[in-house]
């Protein structure tokens, strides 16, 4: 397991060699291809640092997905509260322990137990650099509720502004990975 957050480090991959392609499991939905842009930005994310990309399952139904560039994921976490930022933090060190596919990677729960979840994991170029991770519902309910009124707002206004569509905010963790 490593618990060690990629976003903090300068280069944490430089060393990475073997670098796995995307798996289709974290292509879009909605085009069967890999992400193109950044969400947030709309910049190529060829051209860019790492990006994060998550998929939000309802059923077998993907019902949000995106992927957000490393510079608009920590811009976002900029504005989010010091006790989220450590709630989060302490969240994913105390639970987080990267099973196989068919379980919550917070829980341990197996797949066949929840209906709903978000995968997610951080890519370059067309080389996924973490392992999938792999969120049951409930594990989200329980970060959700960890999280600040102001961190929670955050989010509420990113879905509102990206997904006009999708009625609540509860579901998106910009920090997962
Ligand atoms: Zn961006
Ligand atoms: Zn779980």
């Amino acid at each position: 397991m490593n618990s060690h957050d990629p976003w903090d480090d300068d280069d944490p991959f430089e060393t990475l060699s073997d670098l796995e392609e995307i798996p289709r499991k974290l292509y879009s939905a909605y085009t069967s291809k890999p992400f193109v842009t950044c969400l947030m930005c709309s910049r190529p994310l060829i051209e860019q640092d790492v990006f994060q990309i998550q998929k939000i399952f309802r059923r077998e139904e993907c019902i949000l997905e995106l992927a957000v560039c490393r510079e608009c994921s920590e811009t976002m976490a900029l504005e989010y509260s010091e006790e989220s930022k450590l709630a989060i933090l302490t969240f994913r060190e105390n639970s987080l322990q990267l099973l196989d596919d068919d379980a919550c990677d917070f829980c341990a729960k197996p797949r066949s137990e929840f209906e709903n979840y978000t995968i997610a994991a951080v890519c370059r170029n067309t080389s996924i650099l973490t392992p999938i991770q792999f969120m049951c519902n409930q594990c989200e309910d329980k970060l959700q509720e960890l999280l600040s009124e102001k961190t929670r707002d955050i989010h509420g206004n990113f879905i509102k502004d990206h997904f006009p569509g999708v009625p609540t905010s509860k579901d998106f963790h910009p920090t997962l990975v």
